[in-house]
């Protein structure tokens, strides 16, 4: 009964981003479109309205065997694609008060993949993520995880930057964020790290502290995710360095326990 409620939940939030994307149709495997007949030979008739015309519901054909990365795959959507997509971005209100729009940067076939909340001042200014002082110290951050900055990829829940960096508000994260998501989908990192209370309660759509979300690798679709505390508040706070080396520790460990010479 449980594994059938967790399984019921893996479906939702397969259809939820499969939905944020875009996807409105998934293809069934030859392997099941068989057994599926075989079980229809076997079952009584259809109600009439089953038979109709048109698209059977989506929980009826999604595959839970495949993660979401897999299947956008098959699209081979590149970052190139998503940024043209973007174009000169007037989706949202804060199209006439942004410089430049922040895209992201780094590697496009990352295993791991920073989010941080929005762009602030010297982002706009330069149209690049995470260049300001919080972004000198993510640098180290990840310089202390052996990594280099182009090993990784590092974007914003938003693309543009708030006026006088208030918060992001709904509206502007519902046009922003299936951006994100293609990403997500297209780079298919190991590890998203969502820096900040922000960052981890928009992707995770949770109300829960980030004092309680972080120390520990979350199931994300067909990733991790891990939630930590963001680099502009350990610039005020910087006593919690010491849990977000923790968090990154975790992250590296993961990493490497994934590398063919790791894998039993
Ligand atoms: N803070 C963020 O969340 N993102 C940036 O790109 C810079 C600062």
């Amino acid at each position: 009964m449980k594994d059938k409620e967790l399984l019921r939940e893996q479906i939702r939030e397969h259809l939820r981003l499969y939905s944020d994307l875009g996807v409105r149709w998934l293809r069934l495997p030859e392997a099941k479109k068989k057994t599926a007949a075989r079980r229809q030979d076997k079952a009584p008739a259809p109600p009439p309205a089953a038979t109709k015309a048109g698209p059977p519901p989506a929980a009826y054909k999604i595959r839970v065997d495949t993660s979401l990365f897999e299947e956008a795959s098959a699209t081979k959507e590149s970052l190139d694609a998503i940024r043209g997509d973007l174009k000169d971005c007037r989706r949202c209100k804060l199209a006439p008060t942004r410089t430049n729009l922040v895209f992201g940067s780094g590697n496009p076939h990352a295993e791991l993949m920073f989010v941080g909340e929005a762009p602030g001042a010297d982002e706009d200014a330069q149209g690049l993520p995470f260049v300001g002082r919080a972004g000198q110290l993510l640098a180290k951050i990840i310089e202390a995880m052996e990594l280099r900055r182009e090993d990784v990829f590092i974007c914003n829940i938003l693309k543009c930057r708030p006026p006088g960096n208030r918060n992001p508000e709904t509206d502007e994260i519902a046009c922003c964020e299936p951006f994100l998501f293609r990403q997500i989908a297209a780079i298919k990192p190991k590890v998203i790290c969502a820096l900040g209370t922000f960052g981890a309660q928009t992707l995770l759509r949770t109300t829960e502290p980030i004092s309680r979300l972080r120390g520990q690798l979350i199931d994300y679709r067909g990733a991790k995710l891990m939630a930590t505390f963001h680099p502009a508040y350990l610039l005020r706070n910087p006593n919690e360095k010491r849990k977000v080396w923790e968090d990154m520790q975790i992250i590296r460990d993961y990493l490497r326990s994934l590398r063919p010479s790791n894998k039993s």
